[in-house]
């Protein structure tokens, strides 16, 4: 397998539209890297510039050892040469060929004789689930089949790079985890150099092993799925990622005392935060690091007491309550394992090691 290399990789379409803005990446051999973002910040000419499908305005494209685009040495491989399997957002299958065909598109474009073609058509739709679908037309598989089939297309020819784009939004969303989990199974069984592309969140978290958060056509964090969530750069990203609580304010003290002071939210910060200057921040806790209680908590340090607040909607979500808390006027979101009373008063507590402080941007 192969590592993929974007060094500096800047793409303007017409005279100002930056689709990708000095993209700084690598996917490591055999890693899955997920690209996540808003739709129109610059994913598919993400994945379109690594397939070969758009030439870079400026910067290098790697694959392997290879430097496949580089505007300023005169290279461009086409994408033909590129050895590079590209799953479409809608799948783009024939409607009018048969699975088989479908499948087999790509080794007759490469000109391999029948009997291969046969041969490796059939070994993939086995390895994918799909053999017995090879006499169909595609409008005569479920949404799960027609997209094992746009994958089998891309994986017939062996690439040593596998691009996505969106694989999921086509799909239903129970099918959607099947889906993720066969996606994740493939990828590690054929330990294929895989980048997917997507503005679900939870199509990042379960699936890669490292994310890159694209904004704008400007990566802002590439991380583990862990520390994109617990520890995000910057509000975009944590809030991208996941529900989060933001709340405005300032860092007042100094030494062992230094506190976050944000009107209605006004708390102790641990001194393992890093915060420099009296300057205007923002303070961040997920829903699930609010820490809710009838009484005072007083053996766990773990927890930093925020104030009393009083419960204003708490619904049952299946194994867990989703609550909102308020804090005089200021309206908290709280993940509890417990369900609480409308009206109820109660303590609230903040995970210290969870609290995040950003800068104002
Ligand atoms: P995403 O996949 O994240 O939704 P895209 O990569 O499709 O985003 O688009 C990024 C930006 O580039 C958008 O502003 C889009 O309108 C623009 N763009 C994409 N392709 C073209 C094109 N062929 N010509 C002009 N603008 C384009
Ligand atoms: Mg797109």
């Amino acid at each position: 397998m192969v590592r993929v290399y974007l060094h500096e990789v800047t793409k303007i379409f017409g005279k100002n539209v930056v689709a990708l803005d000095k993209v700084e990446l690598e996917v490591r051999s055999g890693e899955f890297m997920v690209v996540m973002g808003p739709s129109g910040h610059g994913k598919t000419t993400l994945l379109r510039v690594v397939a070969g499908l758009e030439e870079p305005t400026d910067g290098e494209v790697w694959i392997g050892d290879t430097l496949v685009a580089s505007p300023r040495k005169g290279i461009f491989i086409p994408p033909k040469d590129r050895n590079v399997g590209m799953v479409f957002q809608n799948w783009a299958l024939y409607p009018h060929m048969k699975v088989f065909d479908n499948i087999a598109f790509p080794l007759r474009i490469k000109k391999l004789p029948k009997s291969e073609i046969e041969k490796k058509v059939r070994e993939i739709a086995e390895v994918l689930g799909i053999a017995e679908t090879l006499d169909r037309y595609p409008r005569q598989l479920s949404g799960g089949q027609q997209q094992r089939v746009a994958i089998a297309r891309a994986l017939v020819k062996e690439p040593q790079v596998l691009l996505m784009d969106e694989p999921f939004s086509n799909l239903d969303a129970r099918i959607r985890v099947t889906a993720r989990a066969f996606v994740k199974d493939i990828q590690k069984k054929l330990g294929i150099t895989t980048i997917l592309v997507t503005h679900d969140p939870a199509d990042a978290l379960t699936l890669a092993d490292r994310i890159a958060v694209l904004r704008r056509g400007v990566i802002q964090q590439i991380g583990l799925p862990s520390e994109i969530y617990d520890k995000p750069v910057n509000v975009f990203v944590a809030n991208f990622i996941g529900d989060i609580n933001l709340f405005d304010g300032s860092i007042v003290g100094k030494g062992n005392e230094v506190y976050f002071d944000g009107g209605d939210v006004k708390v102790q910060l641990p001194q393992n935060i890093n915060v420099q200057g009296n300057g205007s921040v923002i303070l961040g806790i997920r829903p699930e690091d609010v820490v809710l209680s009838k009484e005072v908590i007083s053996n766990n340090n773990d927890l930093i007491y925020v104030g009393k607040g009083t419960v204003e909607i708490s619904e049952f979500a299946g194994g867990k309550f989703n609550v909102m808390v308020k804090l005089q006027s200021t309206e908290v979101k709280v993940v509890s394992s417990t369900s609480f009373g409308l009206g109820e008063p109660v303590h609230v507590y903040f995970n210290s090691r969870k609290i995040k402080i950003f800068d104002k941007q």
